[in-house]
């Protein structure tokens, strides 16, 4: 997310009492079935309703047509993508740790390239809007946030739907630092968020072989797929 801040700042109150903040009367326009495409009940649809911007809400209902199919999927895949300049003064925080590093993220919340894709990931499975729609940086509430917020949210949606974590596979792009003496900190600490067994979180990272600002040491970005299952 491009304008999540750095600040390791910790918000108190509960995820969801967080997201609950977001919520307005007016309901996602999905299928009038009784389990719809997504997964999701007509009841659930309700405490998933959103406030942001009305172009937003015309393009779900113009791209939500009613569908014939009630099948509930037993498995659905989502991806994540995210990026963050890096700029000197900031921490440097990825997967909820703190990496040692001449730079860090210049973002609205604490800039955790990888916990923001991770929950894109899981918000795309479930067939929800993006993180910077749920979570708006123009929103003061979360400046400085700490990412772990974001991703026990998506893992209350997601247990709501009535699903879990099949597996999930991440990608780390960066120059510097090398990431390899912090990996097995960060999968842990992710698993942990996730309340995944490590054996099910992969992290890999690689280098940008010096090009463009992710190679300049300029920029991060993080891939992740994720495969949730039908509890
Ligand atoms: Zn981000």
């Amino acid at each position: 997310m491009g304008a999540m801040a750095t600040c390791t700042t910790q918000l108190s109150p509960s995820s969801s009492s967080l997201f609950r903040s977001q919520i307005t009367k007016r309901p996602f326009l999905f299928p009038p079935a009784k389990i719809d495409r997504h997964g999701f009940s007509p009841r659930r649809l309700k405490s998933l309703s959103l406030s942001h911007r009305s172009s937003v809400s015309a393009s779900v209902a113009s791209s939500a047509e009613p569908e014939k199919s009630t099948r509930t999927l037993p498995f659905r895949v989502g991806h994540g993508f995210d990026l963050h300049r890096l700029e000197p003064g900031y921490p440097l925080i990825i997967g909820g740790i703190d990496i040692p590093h001449d730079r860090g993220c210049e973002a609205h919340s604490d800039g955790d390239v990888l916990l923001h894709c991770v929950v894109d990931a899981i918000l795309g499975a479930l067939g929800l809007p993006d993180i910077g729609q749920i979570f708006p940086d123009s929103d003061p509430k979360w400046k400085g946030a700490a990412s772990s917020v974001f991703i026990k949210e998506a893992v209350r949606l997601m247990d709501e739907a009535g699903y879990e974590i099949g597996n999930l596979d991440a990608t780390l792009i960066l120059q510097r630092p090398k990431i390899s003496p912090h990996k097995e900190t960060i999968r842990s600490n992710l698993s942990k968020l996730l309340g995944a067994d490590p054996s099910v979180v992969n992290l890999k990272a690689k280098t940008h072989e010096k090009v463009d600002s992710l190679g300049e040491n300029r920029s991060i970005a993080a891939h992740t797929v994720i495969l949730l299952m039908k509890k």
